[in-house]
C-alpha cells in the first residue's frame, strides 16, 4: 500500500509539472502534498475497485457518480490557497475523498451532496475515519450553504453550465473558487474565480477537465 501511495504522489508531481503552463503551478504546496499523502484513497473506494484505488483516474462510486482523479483533487486543493484558518465549502461530497483532503489543509470543511445515499455514506465514512472538522449536509448545493457563509474557498466537484450566483455571493472578499464550467457529459474548463477585497470578481480558465454534471434543481 505504502509503495502504491508513494507512486501515486510521484504521478501527481509529474502531472503538476506537465500542466504548469496551464495551471501556473508547477509544484503543489507541501501542505497539499502532505494531505494527499495522509488521506488514503482506498478508504473511499468500494471493494470492487480497490485494485484501482491508487491509479490516477476517476472511479465509479455508484448512482452514476465518480470519485475524482487524484491529480485533479490535488490541483484544485492547491489552487484554493487555503490556510490553517480557512473555511471552505465543497459542492458535491460524493465519496468524501476531496473533503478529507481539504480537511487537512483548512480549519473547517462544509460539504454538500444532493444524493441522499452518498451524503449519508460519506458522512459515516468521514466520522469513522476520524475527520472531525468536516460538516456534511444533504441538500442541493446550487444555492450553497448560506448559514455557514462566507467562505475563504469554494470548490465545486461537478460541472456547471454557468457559475451559480449564490456561490459567488457566499465567497469572502479575497476568496477563491474552483469550478468546472461547460457542457454536461462533455468538455469543460476548470475555472478559477477570485474575488478581490472590494468584492469584484475575476475569472480565469485554466485547463480542460471532465466532471459529472452539477444538477441545478431537483426536477433534473
Ligand atoms: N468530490 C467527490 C466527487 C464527487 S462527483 C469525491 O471526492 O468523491 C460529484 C458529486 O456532485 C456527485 O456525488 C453528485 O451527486 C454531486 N452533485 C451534483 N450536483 C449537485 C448539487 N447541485 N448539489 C450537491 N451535490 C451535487
Amino acid at each position: 500500500m505504502e509503495n502504491k501511495q508513494t507512486k501515486l504522489l510521484e504521478t501527481i508531481k509529474s502531472e503538476a509539472k506537465y500542466t504548469a503552463s496551464y495551471t501556473g503551478r508547477k509544484k503543489f504546496n507541501a501542505r497539499v502534498m502532505n494531505a494527499m499523502a495522509e488521506v488514503i484513497r482506498e478508504n473511499f473506494v468500494s471493494s470492487q475497485y480497490l485494485h484501482f484505488a491508487y491509479d490516477d483516474g476517476p472511479l465509479p462510486i455508484g448512482y452514476g457518480q465518480t470519485i475524482s482523479q487524484p491529480y485533479i483533487v490535488a490541483l484544485m486543493t492547491d489552487l484554493l490557497d487555503l490556510t490553517e484558518e480557512s473555511s471552505v465549502l465543497e459542492v458535491g461530497t460524493g465519496s468524501g475523498y476531496q473533503a478529507a483532503v481539504l480537511s487537512r489543509v483548512a480549519k473547517h470543511v462544509y460539504t454538500v451532496e444532493r444524493i441522499k445515499e452518498l451524503s449519508e455514506s460519506a458522512s459515516k465514512r468521514l466520522k469513522e475515519l476520524g475527520y472531525d472538522n468536516i460538516e456534511t449536509r444533504y441538500c442541493n448545493g446550487y444555492t450553497g450553504w448560506q448559514e455557514k457563509a462566507p467562505f475563504d474557498g469554494i470548490i465545486v466537484t461537478a460541472a456547471a453550465s454557468q457559475i451559480p450566483p449564490a456561490l459567488i455571493e457566499q465567497l469572502k472578499p479575497g476568496g477563491r473558487m474552483l469550478i468546472p464550467v461547460g457542457l454536461p457529459h462533455m468538455y469543460q474548463e476548470l475555472i478559477l474565480l477570485t474575488k478581490d477585497d472590494e468584492g469584484a470578481t475575476h475569472t480565469e480558465s485554466l485547463l480542460g477537465v471532465a466532471f459529472v454534471p452539477l444538477i441545478t434543481d431537483e426536477e433534473n
